[in-house]
């Protein structure tokens, strides 16, 4: 089974990889990404000699580097690369859209000419927009996306959609809830404050702290992602989370009791622009319909989260330095 991954030196995406290798000796994985800020090969470094992977540097909005990719015949494309966070999207929004509106057509396009017998869109539950104090989003709430990072995977969404609707590709959309783990960019809550508190510098909470988000550990989003791009039923929409609801502030006060760190850490700063309040995920589809169980409870995996860092904090402090990109600069040309 030939795998086309996007984005996948990210978060999730290096993630995803490990865990499907780990897991199958049939799938051979080609890993396209663009490496921008948030892509870093050292996520890899254990797999990059694998003969079931290989890795392509290409920008998902370049028809033409991608081309010969699908023309050799793929089984799959998991697309996770994007833009991915809000922040930056308030002061580039035009980014945004380039790389996960134009990025995801670019892909669609591709897929419907060579024929790729599933298309998995990996998306987000932030394009729901924010939930009050009660309720939860279901595949069927409507889409209502509050930032430009939201907005421009609400309408990759749409077009993931669009391609099934009209042309019969075969697609699964997945909306997951906030991610935590290994290999976070340290500009994410987790792993920022963590680097932070860490280093004994201020923790910036944003507003009251009182945001509300619903937390999965990646293994279990990656375990999700493989049983829709098997199982998923043609033009679905699979929410994916955990039942984890904590504000911001319960998630902070957490890593600094594991850390062993005073909460005078903490500082309250200006609230984000459009910041949601709450999301909570209804999983009860991919629950039922595809038999999905989460592995890791939250307290569990939040503590092998911080472990990992405390084990791995060369790796913060060179994602930070920019030390990383010396890496793969050397290996695959400068950006
Ligand atoms: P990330 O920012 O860590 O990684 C994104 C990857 O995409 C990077 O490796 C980057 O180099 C690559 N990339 C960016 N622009 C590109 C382009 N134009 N061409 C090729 N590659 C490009 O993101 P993540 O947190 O791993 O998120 C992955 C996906 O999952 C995203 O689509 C995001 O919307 C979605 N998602 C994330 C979360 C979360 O909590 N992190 C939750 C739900 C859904």
């Amino acid at each position: 089974m030939r795998v086309l991954v996007t984005g996948g030196a990210g978060f999730i995406g290096s993630n995803y990889i490990h865990y499907m290798l780990g897991q199958y000796d049939d799938v051979s994985i080609i890993n396209v990404d663009a490496l921008t800020y948030a892509g870093n090969l050292r996520n890899l470094k254990d797999v990059d000699q694998s003969k079931q992977y290989q890795f392509v540097r290409a920008d998902i909005t370049d028809r033409s580097a991608l081309e010969p990719l699908f023309a050799e015949g793929l089984a799959a494309v998991v697309h996770f690369a994007a833009e991915s966070h809000v922040d930056r999207s308030i002061t580039q929004p035009d980014l945004f859209v380039r790389t996960n509106v134009l990025g995801t057509q670019t892909l669609l396009e591709l897929a419907r000419q060579y024929n790729v017998g599933k298309f998995v869109h990996v998306s987000t539950d932030e394009v729901y927009g924010t939930l009050g104090e009660d309720g939860l989003f279901t595949e069927t709430t409507p889409l209502a996306p509050n930032s430009p990072y939201s907005a421009s995977k609400a309408g990759s969404d749409l077009l993931v959609r669009a391609y099934h609707e009209t042309y019969g590709l075969p697609v699964n959309i997945t909306r997951c809830s906030n991610n935590y783990g290994p290999y976070q960019f340290p500009e994410k809550l987790i792993p920022l404050m963590l680097q932070r508190a860490m280093d004994d510098q201020p923790l910036p909470v944003y507003g009251d702290g009182l945001n509300i988000r619903d937390w999965l550990y990646v293994e279990d989003h990656c375990s999700a992602i493989d049983l829709v791009l098997r199982k998923g039923k043609k033009g679905e929409v699979y929410n994916i989370g955990g039942r984890n609801e904590r504000t911001n502030l319960q998630v902070v006060r957490t890593i600094l009791a594991e850390l062993g760190k005073p909460e005078s850490l903490i500082t309250y700063v200006e609230d984000r622009l459009g910041h949601d309040r709450r999301y909570a995920i209804d999983a009860d589809r991919i629950r039922n319909e595809l038999g999905w169980t989460p592995k890791h409870d939250y307290e569990s995996g939040i503590r092998e989260t911080i472990r990992w860092y405390q084990a791995n904090k060369q790796w913060l402090d060179d994602v930070r330095s920019g030390a990383y990109r010396a890496y793969y600069d050397t290996r695959y040309g400068g950006s």
